[in-house]
């Protein structure tokens, strides 16, 4: 090489150096953004799910009890988990599998105590399979302990996606919350991820940074201060949904009440929220006292009468978290004065907690239920323009695309999204099917009928009854029985079918005929009222059919003078569709 040659290359290296600088510090700047804006990984295919049908090795034991820690770090959105699973072998098994996210790595699996060797288990998919040292036969008991962390999943839009809310307070201390109702509690504990499992016992430790409280489901065991100043907060539940465990940290201060039941205990009322609320606070626990004697007249026992009645204040608007129900309202005033949110999630202690659907299918038992319960207390607060007021709320949304019951398995997935189930409608047109078989039965057979299907009896007293699964079929067995007649028309037509029926009304001369026109042809025998000039009767409509005298030309009718009848009402739909559609090009 020339000495000219070597110039020019020294050259060449002078300039290339502070490009290469600035190079390293755009590389860097990207690196720093994409870090900060990466998405988290899809949820596994098996993870996203809840209700899939359990394996035949978890069919095989039962699931008594679930004592899970938790060690929370807001600063990391990051949790270290130590789950100890406790089985009773009912049918020989060699291995036995549970769900958990993928996401969250298992570090050890011990069975009876013994650490098992890393080849001895697998997360295919958030399937977790654990072969067994030695096969267990029934009778026997067999416990897993399993040592998992990572990040778990977060939700963009909590309770409609699931995961952990990590948010902040006004102050920017911590805000943590769980809400998993749509994918299942594998994302963040091990757990066999469908309605039908409720774990006997739920023992929770959860450990969060210094100055944040805990508040989890059932009865506090007790609060111990860690040498480095945490806390860790242990609380025991008895049979809660698994989508129910739920995990809440912030500086939470406590509202406080001592509840008088007419039935005869005595029970903490607790109310867990902000920093910078206490007037607010007062006046929710004010009316969460109220809301339970109400709800104890009408349906029968709190469930959880030996734990709590406990609401948290979260960042995401609600969840029914079995004794510590998620609230984030925010106090909203209404002109009914009452908290529709906390009304709602409430209601969930006996349609969701206490008798749980044995199928996604029949969601409608926890929802339209639950979704009933909001216009009885304003009826009971208001009389009975609040109570109407608030069903002609509902009515407006009613879909009719899909049947609220399709008499197969679904998960909920399949349930909720509009293109493929009933979604809303399991709320409002199951709450408006209840009315209409209120009107229809009375309101003694329908609360009786109610009660049954809450607590497996007609009597129910604190201790005499145990959490238990309902079906649609069971519903309409037992109104059935109480109605004293067979109710299987009414319920297939309105659960059953996708479309209301509809009522064609045609008036020739002095007189009105009147017929149900149902899909398929299906019986109906729905007897209508009919107001004439203020005259009110009922026709009967056994076949479906049925006539009213008119005395003059000039009469005025209203059919269903009380509106009791949910059925076809095309304005109503139009409206419906009109509204819609100016929210889509509103959002566009
Ligand atoms: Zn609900």
């Amino acid at each position: 090489m020339s000495d000219e040659a070597s110039v020019a290359a020294q050259r060449r290296r002078v300039d290339w150096a502070p490009w290469a600088i600035l190079g390293i510090l755009a590389l860097a700047v990207i690196a720093i953004i994409w870090l900060a804006n990466r998405k988290q990984p899809p949820l596994a295919a098996r993870t996203v799910k809840t209700g899939i049908p359990l394996t035949t090795e978890q069919r095989s034991v039962d699931f008594q009890t679930a004592d899970l820690t938790f060690d929370v770090q807001p600063g990391d959105k990051r949790i270290d988990g130590h789950a100890v699973l406790g089985f009773l072998v009912k049918a020989p098994i060699a291995r036995l599998q549970f769900d958990l996210d993928p996401e969250l790595p298992i570090k050890s699996i011990a069975a009876d105590g013994r650490a098992l060797q890393d080849s001895a288990w697998k997360n295919d998919g958030g399937l977790v399979t654990v072969n067994l040292p030695a096969p267990k036969t029934a009778g026997e008991k067999l416990t897993l302990a399993v040592d998992y962390g990572g990040h778990p999943h977060i939700a963009r839009r909590a309770p409609w996606d699931g995961g952990f809310v990590w948010a902040h307070t006004k102050e920017g201390k911590p805000w943590v919350a769980t809400a998993v109702e749509g994918e299942g509690c594998d994302l963040f504990w091990p757990c066999f991820d469908n309605s039908r499992v409720e774990v006997g016992t739920v023992t929770q430790h959860i450990i969060v940074p210094k100055g944040l409280a805990a508040p989890s489901n059932g009865k506090l065991l007790g609060i111990d201060t860690l040498s480095d100043g945490r806390t860790r907060w242990n609380w025991t539940a008895r049979s809660p949904n698994n989508y129910a465990v739920a995990i809440d940290v912030a500086p939470y201060k406590l509202a406080r009440q001592t509840y008088q039941s007419r039935y005869g205990y005595r029970m903490p009322v607790e109310y867990w929220y902000l920093p910078g609320e206490d007037k607010q606070a007062q006046g929710l626990l004010a009316e969460m006292v109220r809301t339970i004697a109400f709800f104890e007249a009408t349906i029968g026992p709190y469930p959880w009468w030996d734990e709590k009645m406990g609401v948290v204040e979260t960042p995401h608007l609600g969840m029914e978290h079995q004794t510590i129900n998620a609230y984030g309202n925010n106090y909203k005033l209404a002109p009914e004065g009452f908290d529709w949110l906390m009304n709602h999630e409430f209601s969930h202690e006996w349609f969701g907690n206490q008798m749980t659907n044995g199928d996604w299918d029949d969601m409608w038992l926890h929802e339209g239920f639950g979704s009933y319960m909001q216009p009885v207390t304003i009826g009971w607060l208001h009389g009975r323009m609040g109570y109407d007021e608030a069903m002609w709320k509902q009515r407006q949304t009613i879909a009719n695309k899909f049947p609220v019951v399709s008499g197969r398995h679904q998960t909920e997935e399949e349930v909720y999204r509009p293109e493929t189930g009933p979604a809303n409608d399991i709320y409002v047109k199951g709450s408006w099917v209840l009315h209409t078989l209120r009107g229809l039965i009375g309101d003694q057979a329908f609360w009786t009928s109610v009660r049954r299907e809450v607590y497996g009896r007609p009597d129910p007293r604190p201790g005499n009854f145990q959490p238990r699964f309902g079906s649609t079929n069971e519903f309409e067995a037992i109104a059935s029985q109480e109605a004293h007649r067979s109710l299987k028309w009414f319920f297939d037509v309105y659960l059953r079918q996708a479309h209301l029926p509809r009522l064609v009304t045609t008036r020739q001369g002095n007189t009105l005929a009147l017929q149900w026109k149902t899909p398929h042809g299906l019986p109906f025998p729905m007897p209508v009222e009919v107001a004439i000039d203020g005259n009110r009767q009922v026709v009967p409509m056994t076949s479906g059919r049925g006539t009213v005298a008119v005395p003059n030309p000039f009469s005025v009718i209203t059919i269903d003078p009380d509106s009791k009848l949910l059925r076809q009402d095309d304005a109503m739909d139009r409206f419906r569709d009109d509204q819609a559609s100016k929210r889509a090009s509103a959002s566009t």
